[in-house]
């Protein structure tokens, strides 16, 4: 931030504490950051804490669930050594700039290297007002922490690059939206919390020091490669390019609408971040819409690709005076790394096609593209299922009978044509999943948190965590919403 905005600063934690973490973010890009404190959990309990993570990440989970860690976790004593800062970022939302959004509910504690040997950011969401809280009262409820918990763990579990839930804390403050609701603090990790809105910050402050040495950054963290060639900030943009086309190919063959791809939700890492409106397709339709905000259907699961290019290039406009001394040299070069976003978005949409309907290298692109088409045609029609129907295809490849979305005459020759390939049941099983986060499943988990019961988000979450395996037990997890559920709405920024 600019030297002249003078604001209160955090306070200094006390004691050792087993978590190091390094204040890398705060101290080599401090105009993207205001150090700041979390406000103090009045009586913090442990909702949800992720075993497995923590120990990715080499922090015990025994001292996370002790009294100690639980106010780690909360935000109300940040780790020896670290420096709290909200993090400064732009964004386009719904396609209009906003030059200043930033964390106005959020906090990074800092870097950790893993058991890996990778750096990974946590982050607080949750944990009160910071300058950026634009009006916003700095807060989160249980319900839509425990739902970023439940859902991004499912995406890492269907093998989706995505943030990380670490742990959601109850913080025993009211939290007032349309009714009074129980406070929650998410902690969360990812590989940075850099954004396309963090680059449209920076380019905003005429500053090109910053700009390098938030581009450095981006490399070391994301794309080490592109450091040693001829133009970095040039293999940056494609790295970043090619990541996000994967990933978004990646939400398309699993059926996941995000709900609001602004600019200020798109990483530089490619993975998956601020679920909030988000919402898994129940009945195949390519026009859904989930979220209750976006009427013109901008953020539709048909339309993710094409946001994410258009993201993309607000990405590459912050790079144009790195890439080139030359403006036009740089655009020309900029444009035609952006051109090259359909071809990866289109080659690894069709490997996850190919993999979903079982066939192997030998059928041709253009065969495998056609069955594709035609097979979400017939599911769209029918008003099918988009998660069982793939599961189905298996059984019917192993000889029982047409999924529903099949029973009609022209169902009848596709199915002809696709078995006459001999897909491979097995290998269709290891990528199309049984359980993932239903939106009646998510609901009722929620509900019940918010009555007190733990129990079904905790059976949801484990569900979750093993999405290709029928397991016995779970028959309820695996089939479609009931007729009576939706539409389905969400909200965002809840
Ligand atoms: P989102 O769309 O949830 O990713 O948030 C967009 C922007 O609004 C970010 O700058 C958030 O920090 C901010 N924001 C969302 N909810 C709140 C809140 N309750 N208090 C303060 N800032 C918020
Ligand atoms: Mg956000």
């Amino acid at each position: 931030m600019s030297s002249s905005t003078t604001l209160r600063s955090g306070t200094a934690p006390e004691g050792t504490r087993p978590v190091g973490l390094d204040g890398r973010f705060a101290r080599e890009l401090p105009e993207l950051g205001i150090p700041w404190s979390a406000e103090v959990a009045p009586a913090p309990r442990l909702l949800g804490l992720n075993e497995p993570l923590a120990s990715e990440l080499g922090i015990d989970p025994t001292w996370l669930r002790s009294d100690e860690g639980i106010a780690m976790l909360a935000g109300s004593a940040a780790p020896d050594g670290a420096t709290p800062v909200a993090q400064a970022y732009a964004g386009h939302q719904f396609g209009g700039f906003s030059p200043r959004l930033g964390d106005g509910r959020a906090l990074l504690l800092g870097e950790l290297t893993d058991v890996d040997g990778t750096l990974r950011d946590l982050h607080l969401k949750g944990s009160g007002p910071t300058p950026f809280a634009r009006g916003g009262d700095g807060y989160a409820a249980v319900g839509p922490m425990l739902r970023e918990y439940l859902v991004s763990e499912a995406m890492h579990a269907l093998g989706v690059p995505t943030t990380r839930a670490l742990a959601v804390v109850a913080t025993g403050r009211p939290v007032r939206r349309e009714t009074v609701l129980p406070g929650a603090v998410l902690a969360r990790i990812a590989s940075s919390h850099l954004r396309v809105g963090t680059f449209q910050y920076a380019a905003t402050q005429d500053d090109r020091g910053l700009l390098e040495r938030l581009t450095a950054s981006a490399i070391a963290r994301h794309a080490p490669e592109a450091a040693t060639t001829e133009r970095p900030a040039m293999a940056l943009l494609d790295a970043v390019i090619e990541a996000q086309a994967t990933t978004v190919a990646q939400w398309m063959s699993i059926g996941f609408v995000h709900g609001v791809m602004n600019t200020d939700n798109m990483t530089i890492s490619g993975e998956t971040i601020d679920y909030g409106p988000c919402a898994f397709l129940d009945t195949y339709d390519p026009a859904a819409v989930y979220s209750s905000i976006d009427h013109g259907g901008r953020y539709a699961y048909r339309n993710q690709p094409i946001v994410a290019e258009w993201n993309l290039a607000r990405f590459a406009e912050t790079l144009l005076p790195l890439i080139d001394e030359n403006l036009e040299r740089a655009i020309e070069l900029a444009t035609a790394a952006l051109d090259r976003f359909s071809a990866h978005y289109a080659e690894a949409w069709l490997a996850l096609m190919r993999a979903k309907l079982g066939l192997g290298e030998a059928v041709s692109d253009e065969i495998t593209a056609a069955l594709a088409t035609d097979v979400l045609d017939l599911m769209q029609h029918e008003r099918a299922d988009y998660t069982s129907t793939f599961r189905e295809l298996a059984t019917l490849a192993r000889g029982s009978a047409r999924p529903a979305a099949l029973e009609g005459a022209a169902g009848e020759t596709w199915a002809e044509h696709w078995l006459a390939l001999r897909p491979d049941a097995e290998a269709m099983d290891r990528v199309n999943p049984v359980y993932i986060p239903r939106n009646h499943l998510v609901e009722e988990a929620l509900q019940a948190a918010a009555d007190g019961d733990l129990a079904p988000f905790e059976r949801l979450l484990e569900a979750l965590a093993h999405p290709f395996g029928e397991r016995p037990g779970l028959e309820r997890y695996a089939v479609a919403a009931p007729d009576t559920f939706g539409p389905y709405t969400t909200y965002c920024g809840t």
